[in-house]
């Protein structure tokens, strides 16, 4: 199969989630995944109509951005754990930062978008549902300072919430996926936090029952990495 034929198989899986939970298809958007994997197979994905893709690592992020230049309405999604000094490569290149987790990082994201960009750059906060502490993402008791310090910088535009629940416990998922649309209910709702980024290749038919906006589908796409 093709990555078009990949495609169409994912847009379908979507149209089919969001009709059995009374939503318009076009309410959730797809972030092709495309880390790991060389501009040729975006340029494919391009080819058959997507433009949203998703980077884990500041440095591929701007290689990939610089080798696809010409495709103007390309659209990048940061979706990678950001390390404050690597914040100026996606406060330049990326659309949306889905992984802002602390007020530092939203600090140096303000200050360095500030200074690279025309438009201010659209960032998600990342929360860390299943707390486990390898992994980043702000804690729930911590998400009101991280929304403080994005408002504060007029170059940020608070978007909503990420999550990426822990790997291993497929039973778990759909409680994630709940506890994050609850968390963006107690954070004033979607009027101010509209989007929901969550859900993968494997559970993205849960998470758009949960209220998923983004899903980011990396492998049922690209294949495996
Ligand atoms: C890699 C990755 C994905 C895509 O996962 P797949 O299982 O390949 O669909 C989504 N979100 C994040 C944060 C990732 O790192």
């Amino acid at each position: 199969m093709t990555v078009a034929d990949h495609l169409s198989r994912v847009h379908a899986r979507i149209d089919a989630a969001a009709r059995a939970a009374s939503r318009a298809p076009g309410d959730v958007k797809l972030v092709a995944v495309s880390k790991t994997k060389p501009p040729e197979a975006i340029r494919e994905a391009y080819a058959a109509g997507q433009r949203a893709f998703g980077e884990n690592y500041a440095q591929e992020l701007v290689a990939k951005a610089e080798a696809l230049a010409d495709l103007h309405d390309l659209e990048w999604h940061f979706i990678g754990h950001l390390q404050t000094n690597k914040a100026k490569f996606a406060a330049r290149v990326a659309h949306v930062v889905h992984t802002v987790d602390t007020s530092v990082l939203a600090n140096e994201l303000g200050k360095r978008a500030a200074r690279d960009r025309t438009a201010p750059l659209a960032v998600l906060i990342e929360v860390n549902i299943g707390r486990e502490p390898q992994k980043a993402g702000a804690s729930p008791s911590e998400i009101e300072e991280v929304i403080d310090a994005v408002r504060a910088q007029p170059w940020l535009s608070l978007r909503g919430l990420m999550t990426v629940p822990p790997a291993g416990d497929p039973g778990a998922t759909r409680s994630v996926f709940e506890t994050l649309a609850l968390l963006r209910n107690l954070h004033g709702g979607p009027g101010v936090l509209p989007e929901l980024s969550m859900g993968m290749s494997d559970d993205l038919e849960g998470a758009i029952a949960a209220g998923a906006s983004y899903v980011r589908v990396g492998r049922a796409i690209f294949g495996d990495r």
